[in-house]
């Protein structure tokens, strides 16, 4: 792990907002409807937290900031604004921080946007998932395109130059011809970087029980009768997917990671550190955090993280508390965890890199298995580098799941 000039380590730090206007139909984030009352309690608790969390930290510098949700853009800004403040205040953070804030465009975004600007945000990942207004309706977002289109407007006309966009593919109703019109119409504003997801169908949402897998296979929704359009079928899905990499390729985006596109040097730093095994600390309610080699996340229960009291003492006792059981990873695990979040980006990982985390060459770990992908054409290796190639991206899933020990 490099350091900076005064030997502090990188952090990454990700800050949940978990609320929002609506719930969306696929949606199984942690996520919410609150009043604003309760957007300012919690502002205040996890500036707390914010405080007790630096205080511990001194030896790492931040060198990202993402403020998720959830919906951040629901907020008030001037809590954007305070949260933003106490970070600066309690952590040490590199000037040429990536601050990124995730927006939804029905949000009434133009008076949020400068005050974004002014408390160093310098990044905007705009949520989209689709051109065409049918398919929004279907997903239950709050915005239509032209609101997106607004929005999109306002932050470059604000000095935005670092926008992501969020789209996604196997939505109900979703055609190659409206999957194409989607990408174009994004690619036409050339934000910076495109993010490129497929729809998961999780249990529990109302996405769950319209297409869940006791329906699959029948290549219809469960409530076709309601007038549920079916998601695309596979063949359909593909093309989809064959489609994106070859399009955004022609209008000058870099496919880096599976899901993920941009211009040459835009792509999320923060994405990045995440997938090479840059530490990361999770703030606020149900966060995640992966630091000294230790892994835990935050409660997920409102009330029961409005109530801790990181001003008692340190704040130690409210912290331990807030993170619930902390997992050391095994170096087993830590091999693993390289290679999973390592091979999703397309550069791959780096044989010197192993070594020098692990005290060990990547083929006396993985040898056969190495070689087995490689007859088969599913990783290619520079004697650097190994990376997936092409079909292997294909078939991520099985590639990774090799790398189990
Ligand atoms: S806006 Fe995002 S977090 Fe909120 S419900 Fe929709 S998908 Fe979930």
């Amino acid at each position: 792990m490099t350091r900076d000039k005064q030997g502090k380590k990188p952090l990454e730090l990700y800050i949940h907002i978990p609320f929002c206007e609506k719930k969306c139909n696929y949606c199984d984030f942690l996520s919410f409807r609150a009043l604003p009352q309760v957007h300012r309690e919690y502002t205040d608790q996890l500036c707390r937290e914010i405080r007790a969390a630096g205080n511990g930290l001194r030896e790492f510098q931040a060198v990202t900031i993402f403020i998720g949700g959830g919906t951040p853009s629901v907020f008030d800004p001037l809590l954007i604004r305070k949260i933003m403040e106490t970070v600066g205040e309690s952590f040490s953070l590199d000037p040429e921080a990536e601050a990124t804030i995730e927006v939804n465009p029905g949000t009434l975004l133009r008076n949020k946007l400068p005050v974004y600007r002014s408390c160093g945000i310098n990044r905007l990942s705009i949520g989209l998932q689709s051109a065409d207004n049918g398919e929004l309706a279907w997903l239950g977002r709050i915005h239509s395109f032209e609101d997106f289109l607004k929005t999109f407007q306002y932050a470059r006309m604000e000095g935005f130059s670092n926008i992501s966009v969020d789209l996604m593919s196997g939505i109900p109703g979703q055609t190659l011809d409206s999957w194409k019109n989607t990408l174009k119409r994004t690619a036409m504003l050339k934000p910076e970087h495109i993010s490129a997801y497929s729809l998961i169908v999780e249990e529990g949402t109302p996405f769950g029980a319209i297409y869940g897998p006791e329906h699959a296979g029948s290549g219809q929704a469960a409530d076709m009768g309601r007038g549920w359009p079916p998601l695309p079928d596979e063949d359909a899905e593909y093309k989809i997917y064959a489609y994106t990499r070859s399009y955004l390729d022609s209008q000058g985006y870099g496919r880096y990671e599976i899901s993920n596109y941009a211009r040459p040097g835009r792509e999320c730093r923060h994405n990045i550190g995440y997938w090479t095994e840059v530490p990361y600390l999770g703030l606020g309610l149900g966060a995640s955090s992966y630091v000294r080699g230790c892994r835990f996340s935050n409660v997920r229960d409102l009330d029961s993280y409005m109530s801790l009291d990181f001003a008692a003492g340190d704040g130690e006792e409210a912290l331990a508390a807030l993170h619930g059981p902390v997992q050391r990873l095994t170096k087993e695990e830590r091999m693993e965890e390289f290679m999973f979040l390592g091979l999703r980006m397309v550069r791959g990982v780096s044989e010197l890199d192993f070594a020098a985390m692990f005290g060990t060459k990547l083929t006396s770990v993985y040898g056969p298995v190495l070689e087995r992908l490689k007859r088969d054409g599913l990783i290619r290796r520079d004697g650097v580098r190994i990376a997936l190639t092409e079909w292997g991206m294909d078939v991520s899933n099985f590639v990774l799941s090799e790398f189990l020990l």
